[in-house]
């Protein structure tokens, strides 16, 4: 099994490559070869698997030879280790909780599958990996708590000062160990710009061994598929057809559902859900790709003004939109409809959302207000856990989120952070040392 890019102009690449280098050299995405569907029998016994070992099945047949089985076995009961519960709200109405993870959002389950298999390939080589990532938030945490001990690799995480909350900040500076978090004064954009230059660097990448934790990696999509096909066995004896609405911003979640779909995941309709930054809905009901600055909402992890997996949809579909309309609906809501939906779902439900999963309730209802279907169940996924959004969910909802256990005693480590220039010299100096230091 082998690996090609959206754009076809790079050569074929093995798990390694597409694990370690992230990016195809034709700036394409990577995808797999093939996806064969899972066997009849697996769906029928799949109400008796546990969620690691349905995953481990999972992998195994979309990964095929391309790792030793048992190895593999490893990598996803590691990192598939906590739940992701179907909620009821009402008959028809469930929401995915994906953020039971130790970051509290969908991406743990991405970051802690791409940390292992880096890991396992990083084993082969004597030298230390260093992982360089800017973050505005949430990617940051998810990465930071996917790769802490993992052996062989160091991680730098930028992140602008002053600028992210308080909860999100502890996350990636209280974590010790083989995470570094360096506090730069400035914005997201200077972060990307001092990794970018880093990446560009081919001084600095001769003498140390650099890589990234890109969201557009494919290991970070294909624990995701997972967790739809998880869903469904948690319904399937309610033998009603299933709709999932996915709140996407860079569209790695709802790439990973399509993936679950070519798995043989009996899926009705996928909703894609957006905030402002509307670009993909624009797509869908134009067919024109039109990116554009990001603006800023409430849902801030979705402010992405050219989602870069739309490359994946579109070469699932093979370039063919009205196929894709068949599969896939897709709405976008304001900021004012995300704050109403979430006093909505508290109101109704007593349910606390964060302004995320806000977005996917709200597309879920309009799809059925639309197409009603009395047979069916509508899956929003919950990305996120309120507690990350408090200063938009407390006022809201006029409630205090309890912290969950496991981050109250984070809260309490102290922070450490080195302060960090925008200047790239002091990034690159920063580097070197670091690698001579070991
Ligand atoms: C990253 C993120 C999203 C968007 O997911 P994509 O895969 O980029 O579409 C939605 N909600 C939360 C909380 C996120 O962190």
């Amino acid at each position: 099994m082998q690996f090609y890019s959206t754009k076809h102009q790079s050569a074929p690449a093995n798990l390694e490559e597409v694990v370690m280098q992230g990016l195809p050299p034709d700036n394409g995405l990577y995808m797999p070869d093939e996806i064969k569907p899972m066997p009849e029998d697996f769906w029928q016994n799949i109400d008796r698997l546990s969620f690691p070992e349905m995953s481990y099945q999972l992998a195994l047949q979309l990964l095929q030879d391309t790792i030793p089985s048992q190895v593999l076995r490893q990598i996803v009961y590691d990192a598939v280790n906590f739940e992701a519960p179907v909620v009821p709200l009402s008959s028809n109405l469930r929401c995915l909780e994906l953020f039971h993870g130790p970051s509290l959002a969908f991406k743990d389950f991405g970051a802690r599958f791409m940390a292992r298999m880096m890991g396992y390939f990083v084993g082969r080589s004597p030298q230390k990996l260093y992982i360089l990532v800017a973050t505005s938030g949430d990617t940051g945490g998810a990465v930071a708590q996917g790769f802490l001990n993992t052996l062989g690799i160091e991680v730098i995480i930028l992140y602008p000062g002053n600028k992210i909350s308080r909860l999100q900040e502890q996350q990636l500076t209280a974590l010790g160990g083989n995470i570094t978090a360096l506090e730069v004064a400035g914005t997201f954009d200077d972060c990307q710009r001092l990794v970018k230059s880093a990446f560009l660097d081919t001084e600095l990448r001769n003498a140390m061994r650099l890589s990234s934790a890109n969201s557009i990696n494919l290991a970070r999509l294909i624990p995701q598929a997972f967790y739809y096909i998880n869903a469904y066995a948690q319904v399937k004896n309610e033998g009603r057809e299933v709709v999932f609405c996915v709140p996407s911003g860079n569209f790695g979640n709802l790439t990973a559902g399509l993936l679950a779909k070519r798995m043989g995941l009996p899926v009705a309709h996928f909703v894609a859900a957006n905030n402002a930054n509307d670009v993909f809905t624009h797509y869908h009901r134009s067919g024109r790709f039109e990116p554009r600055p990001s603006v800023k909402t409430y849902s801030n992890a979705m402010d992405v003004g050219n989602p870069s997996n739309l490359q994946r949809i579109e070469d699932l579909y093979q370039q063919n939109l009205s196929a894709m309309r068949k599969d896939i609906a897709a709405y976008s809501f304001t900021d004012a409809q995300t704050l109403a939906a979430m006093q909505e779902a508290y109101s109704l439900y007593g349910y606390i959302m964060c302004p995320h999963t806000a977005v996917g309730y709200l597309g879920i209802q309009q799809y059925f207000k639309e197409h009603p279907n009395p047979n069916a169940t509508g899956i929003f996924l919950g990305t996120a856990h309120p507690v990350k959004f408090l200063d938009i969910v407390e006022p809201a909802l006029q409630v205090t989120v309890p912290v969950p256990e496991n981050l109250q005693q984070l809260m309490q480590q102290p922070k450490q952070a080195v302060a960090m220039s925008t200047n790239y010299e002091d990034l690159r100096l920063f580097l070197l040392q670091k690698n001579k230091n070991g």
